[in-house]
């Protein structure tokens, strides 16, 4: 302990006198602190080492802003994390980017959403989610403490890389945790969206999720995941990729996949599918509608009750595996009519009979918006400012 003033050692002075500079907007570089304070240019390197060892300063290679900051290659920013509490979630869907923070026990202050070819340009989506976030940062005046993304594709928990050359192409070799950090100038971690879908359930959600130590949950949107909870716990699986269902193969399924192979469950049953059979079926309706105004209609129900039950012979087969207590459908598709009770038919017919009796099928209660809680109460659970310890992994 060091009660007086006096006595605390003259490195944790210099550090302190540093981060209250760079808290002040009094200086951001490591040049600017030592032309502000005459202090050595080796005593202040050594002190922000320190402070950023802490966690209490952060580097931004950002460029700063305005005139005269002189030509040749731009210093490192320093950003001072204060005091941070509130927490942000970055939700990339194949073709949206949504991001919203929230207070430290996860309660929703703002929300932002884009349309954008996610896969296809993966630097433009994490500058988006990048630009988004700071956006609102601004808006709602928060210090972040904690951040979480959600990409749809299969990240290696050992790398923090994006695995699959085919699934998410123009991400493939990307760390996206590593892009958003240096662009946000804060840590971020990066999961896959169903497993965050399945967090989000099984903390926020007040429905099948909720309080459930078993259960799958199915992201059913313009791709297809799971996310799995056992024994109360993500599982993940050895690297970090269980739960990649959406290529698993429908015997004598034409349709071919962005993976290369034909008949993945996902190139059968998505958004995508679901509306290109409509409109053969009805064409008179017109096809960008037929979702995004969720009025359903006999055409729109039938078609999502056929894709539900597609699906809904692959998810049998795993609550044979699983005897999961719930199988809980979130993504765009399940808040559509028809589509939740072509899943449950399915299962009730090709599941094992005691299995079937017990697993109960439903739409997710956060609707398509699960991965996004996931992501916030999972910043939320790891935040410095909530140190109860109860994150999962
Ligand atoms: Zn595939």
């Amino acid at each position: 302990m060091t009660a007086d003033g006096d006595r605390v050692p003259l490195r944790e002075r210099t550090a302190e006198e540093l981060l209250a500079l760079v808290r002040a907007g009094g200086a951001s570089t490591r040049q600017e602190l030592v032309n502000s304070t005459r202090m050595a240019r080796s005593t202040v390197n050594q002190a922000v080492a320190r402070l950023i060892r802490e966690g209490r300063i952060t580097e931004s290679d950002r460029a700063p802003k305005g005139p005269g900051s002189g030509s040749g290659r731009p210093a490192v920013r320093l950003v001072a994390v204060v005091d941070a509490s509130a927490v942000a979630g970055i939700d990339f869907g194949h073709s949206h980017v949504q991001v919203a923070v929230a207070d430290e026990q996860g309660a929703f202050l703002g929300h932002r959403i884009a349309r954008l070819d996610v896969d296809a340009h993966a630097p433009a989506a994490l500058d988006l989610a990048a630009t988004m976030l700071d956006g609102l940062v601004r808006t709602t005046g928060v210090t972040l403490g904690s951040v979480v993304a959600g990409v749809p594709g299969p990240l290696d928990a050992r790398t923090g890389a994006v695995t699959s050359p085919t699934i998410l192409s123009s991400w493939v070799g990307l760390h996206p945790g590593a892009e958003l950090t240096r662009r946000l100038a804060l840590p971020v971690r990066v999961e896959n969206d169903a497993v965050l879908g399945a967090y989000g359930e099984a903390r926020h959600g007040a429905g099948a999720g909720r309080g459930r130590a078993d259960f799958l949950y199915v992201k059913a949107s313009h791709g297809i995941g799971a996310g799995l909870v056992v024994g109360g716990r993500l599982y993940t699986g050895a690297t970090g990729i269980a739960g990649e269902i959406g290529h698993i193969g429908l015997p004598g399924r034409p349709e071919s996949c962005r993976c290369g192979k034909r008949g993945c469950l996902e190139a059968v049953v998505s958004v995508e599918a679901v509306r290109a059979r409509v409109a053969l079926v009805d064409p008179s309706r017109g096809v960008a509608d037929v979702l995004l105004d969720r009025r359903g209609g006999p055409v729109v129900e039938r078609v999502a009750h056929e894709a539900g039950r597609t699906l809904g012979t692959v998810l049998a087969q795993l609550c044979d595996l699983l005897n999961p207590g719930a199988l809980v459908l979130g993504g765009e598709l399940a808040t559509v009519p028809g589509f939740v009770d072509g899943v449950r038919a399915a299962v009730e017919r090709d599941a094992q009979p005691a299995i079937a009796a017990t697993v109960e099928v439903r739409a997710a209660a956060l609707g398509d918006r699960a991965e996004l809680h996931g992501a916030l109460e999972l910043a939320a659970a790891s935040s410095p400012a909530r140190a109860d310890g109860d994150a999962p992994h």
